[in-house]
């Protein structure tokens, strides 16, 4: 598709407009009988939209938004910034006849409805980012449901919602519905109870707390095994910004936070891609069953996401004061831990170092009891995705068993902490997992043992900020890919977190569903 526009501003200079499936080459024509060109080339892949609108005289405008990646100055690496192009169209008029003008005005505007119809559809088609994961395209023919979190993170996010989001989905074209929660569990209780089927997505503004409040209202409900298929899209505006920031790691950019990784997610979720996305089962001693899609802390990382609530005032800063409070004051948390290694990943099985009487004993050692249709179940089937009718935790047996016999069950059990990660990031500048995926299938467990020097633990933890931590051989830090756990705390008091919110203290164990949910990534 060829076309003449002008500039928008002054109608003087003019473009030769060329639009290909994969983009659009603007010619700025300095002066017609001039060689002299500039060409400038826009990737489609970063074009969110376009729209054509009359102007005052005879003219039309077209409008083409774009998001690319533009390297800031004194900036540390490439970010999305907000392009937006516009053209006047303006066929000749005859200024003395009205009707001609009329038809003239008319045309104009049929020509950069055209245009702008093309720019949708191609760039829709130029989604880029597949990088080989299986995406399917989320209908926008119902709107969006956008759970905004008022009080997240320093009590930002309707700013944002204001500043950024409802543009870009405006420019996307695509309708949506802004609902702001008013109380703990308000998300929860809204999806719970929505008419799905009005919904193409539900899509929070805040931090990861309110995105666990979604996924376990789409589990609590009668027909879960459909309502957890509602794509879920996450936008960054709290101060705990792990899925955001993991989604964009998959994409493969350069790491940006703050309002940059705001841009990014809001770009994904408005091209509408979506990827399957781990659950993880979570059991407690009080037969309370809860999802997460994030994370399972003890220890250190649990007592400074509790903690750091304090400091709410300073944003995604309140992790890193309560790290250095945290470390200064350091403590040892006794407790047992058992996990599922992943096949052929199994380390020394310790059953020995159990505790007779204790549930982490292994099944070995009481021959009559066979726990829940397990013996038989190798972990092999869970390489492929789980079929959400059958979502059953067949690999773990009642937390008052012992763990199955093919479990490992760690030696030490003096921690200084022990965190299950399900996504690559646990705070937007914390690559704790730099290999996991959203529909990975994996529990990428860490733990660090006592006797870790505070200046290590410290090297440890800004090492997380790049995810080069294991590069150091620490031999305190220990990772190995499990598929399920079983963590039984004996000090108290103390904390666990799930998600980054807190739960009951005391055994916990968990299981990954590979790929159940809906995750809109890029
Ligand atoms: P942050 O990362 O800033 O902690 P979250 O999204 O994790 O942001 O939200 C923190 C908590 O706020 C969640 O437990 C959520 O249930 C709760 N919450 C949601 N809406 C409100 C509200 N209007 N007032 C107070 N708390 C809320
Ligand atoms: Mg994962």
């Amino acid at each position: 598709m060829h076309g003449l526009f002008t500039d928008a501003e002054t109608g003087r200079v003019t473009y030769a407009l060329s639009l290909s499936d994969s983009c659009l080459t603007v010619q700025r024509i300095t002066s017609p009988a001039s060689s002299s060109r500039d060409t400038e080339r826009l990737d489609l892949r970063d074009c969110l939209g376009s729209r054509a609108h009359r102007g005052e005289d005879h003219s039309a405008y077209l409008c083409a938004y774009f998001y690319p990646y533009r390297r800031r100055w004194m900036g540390w690496g490439p970010v999305r910034q907000r392009e937006e192009r516009r053209f006047r169209l303006a066929l000749d008029a005859n200024d003395d006849n009205d009707d001609d003008d009329d038809d003239v005005r008319d045309s104009n505007l049929r020509e950069a409805e055209r245009w702008a119809r093309a720019f949708q559809n191609n760039s829709a088609r130029c989604t880029g980012h597949t990088h080989g994961v299986l995406f399917s395209e989320i209908r926008h023919s119902c709107g969006m449901m956008v759970l905004v979190n008022p009080q997240s993170g320093r009590g930002q996010a309707m700013a944002l919602y204001n500043g950024h989001v409802q543009r870009m989905l405006t420019e996307a074209d695509i309708p949506h519905t802004l609902v702001i929660t008013e109380r703990q569990n308000h998300a929860r209780d809204i999806v719970r109870s929505a008419d799905l089927t009005q919904w193409s997505a539900v899509v929070i503004l805040s931090g990861d707390g309110l995105l666990f409040e979604v996924v376990n209202g789409l589990m609590d409900r009668e027909d879960w095994e459909k309502a957890i298929q509602t794509p879920v899209g996450i936008l960054p505006g709290g101060s705990g910004n792990a899925l955001a920031a993991s989604v964009h790691h998959y994409t493969r950019a350069s790491p940006v936070w703050g309002e940059d990784l705001l841009l990014s997610c809001g770009f994904l979720l408005c091209k509408g891609l979506t990827s399957k996305l781990d659950l993880i089962s979570i059991q407690l001693s009080s037969g309370l069953h809860l999802f997460s899609f994030l994370a399972l802390a003890w220890g250190f990382i649990a007592d400074v996401d509790i903690e750091s609530e304090q400091f709410r005032q300073i944003g995604a800063y309140r992790f890193l004061l309560s790290t250095l409070v945290r470390i200064a004051s350091l403590r040892i948390y006794q407790g047992k831990l058992a996990y599922l290694p992943v096949e052929g990943e199994s380390e020394s099985k310790a059953a020995s170092s159990t505790t007779p009487g204790s549930s982490l004993q292994t099944q070995q050692t009481l021959d009559n009891q066979t726990p829940n249709n397990c013996t038989e179940c190798s972990n092999a089937e869970q390489t492929s995705t789980d079929s959400v009718d059958q979502l059953v935790d067949h690999l773990l047996v009642p937390l008052d068993q012992p763990v199955p016999q093919e479990w490992t069950v760690v030696e030490e059990q003096d921690f200084v902490l022990v965190i299950a990660m399900f996504q690559s990031h646990l705070g937007e500048d914390l690559l704790v997992a730099p290999d996991a995926r959203a529909d990975d299938g994996l529990i990428h467990l860490f733990y660090v043992t006592a006797g870790i020097s505070r200046p290590t633990l410290l090297r440890l933890f800004r090492a997380m900020q790049s995810g080069t931590h294991l590069d150091f051989g620490c031999p305190h830090l220990v990772y190995r890919r499990a598929r399920a756990l079983r963590l039984e705390p004996l000090s108290r008091p103390g904390v666990i977190t799930v998600d980054g919110e807190q739960v009951e203290y005391g055994p916990i164990q968990a299981q990954v569903h590979r790929g159940v949910a809906r995750l809109i990534a890029g």
